[in-house]
């Protein structure tokens, strides 16, 4: 639990916010601010500020980030067309490691799911 981290305060259920699934060391909630028909965010439990900062020791929760978002994936019915992104460094608005799960309709009409 890192104070001052939004992420670590939505896992601790000290704000609100749409949890779809967890499991023993991951987590899945629905973003704010979707930009997708299907816009799931899959963070650790653990605070983990980026994908850089990822070690050896960290192998159990990135196992369960995988199933989790292969869980969020199939329960959604995208398994044909979905994209898993992650922002590191200045592209990652909020400092604890985070996949983006998005499918259907984007914003960006360039996009490849919308050229489907
Ligand atoms: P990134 O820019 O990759 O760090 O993505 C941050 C993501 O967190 C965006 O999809 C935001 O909409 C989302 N986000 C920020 N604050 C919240 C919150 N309180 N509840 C749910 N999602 C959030
Ligand atoms: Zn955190």
């Amino acid at each position: 639990m890192e104070e001052n981290c939004i992420f670590c305060k939505i896992i601790n259920k000290e704000i609100p916010s749409t949890i779809v699934a967890e499991n023993g060391e991951a987590i899945a909630f629905k973003t704010i601010k979707p930009i997708a028909e299907h816009h799931i965010l899959i963070a650790p439990k653990t605070h983990i500020k980026a994908f850089v900062d990822l070690k050896n020791e960290h192998k159990d929760i990135f196992m369960d980030m995988i199933n989790l978002a292969i869980k969020v994936i199939e329960e959604n019915g995208i398994s044909d067309g979905y994209k898993l992104a992650m922002n590191g460094g200045k592209y990652q608005s909020v400092p604890h490691l985070h996949w983006h799960i998005l499918a259907g309709k984007l914003e960006d009409e360039d996009d490849i799911l919308n050229q489907t």
